[in-house]
């Protein structure tokens, strides 16, 4: 179905932006605002949903949150970047198992179900596209999705 992915990424913003008053959620795009790809609304909404969640949950002294929406060639990247506690490196290959959590103490008292990101990249692949992450632990982390643009159709 076609999904407006500006409007979905701007309402998850400021969906997000409600449920916090230690983060400030900037959101950067440089596609157009009538920008629409064939996807499946509820997967899209679960995937940014599960991303902005953890960039909140998992920087508990605060620090701006970025989104950016790009189109690069045949692709739209977008992007979350958090200034949390970042991932250890040797937990980054797991990152997106089932159940999987990063086990250091100082995330121990967050809770979860480790399968947040599991979820999101099933969502990537079942469209066709990718999601990884880069992260320098006590830093931040960013969480990229690639998704094909080339079903792109604007709507009028
Ligand atoms: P839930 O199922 O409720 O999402 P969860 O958040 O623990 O539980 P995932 O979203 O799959 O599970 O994330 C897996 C692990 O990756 C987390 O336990 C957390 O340690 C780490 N993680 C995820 N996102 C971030 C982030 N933005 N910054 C730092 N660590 C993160
Ligand atoms: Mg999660």
């Amino acid at each position: 179905e076609p999904v407006n992915l500006y409007e979905l990424v701007s309402n998850s913003v400021a969906f997000y932006q409600e449920t916090t008053d230690l983060h400030e959620l900037f959101i950067d795009v440089d596609i157009e605002q009538n920008f629409v790809i064939d996807a499946d609304l509820e997967g899209m909404r679960q995937l940014f949903g599960n991303l902005l969640s953890n960039a909140i949950k998992y920087s508990p002294d605060g620090g701006n949150i970025l989104v950016s929406l790009e189109r690069i060639d045949e692709e739209v990247v977008i992007k979350v970047k958090d200034h949390g506690m970042g991932i250890p490196t040797a937990s980054l290959p797991h990152l997106f198992g089932k159940f999987y959590r990063v086990d250091n103490s100082d995330r121990r008292k967050i809770g979860g179900t480790g399968l947040g990101l599991a979820i999101c990249k099933e969502i990537a692949k079942a469209h066709d596209g990718q999601l990884h992450v880069e992260s320098v632990y006590g830093e931040g982390s960013t969480f990229i999705c690639e998704l094909p643009a080339s079903k792109e159709h604007i709507m009028q």
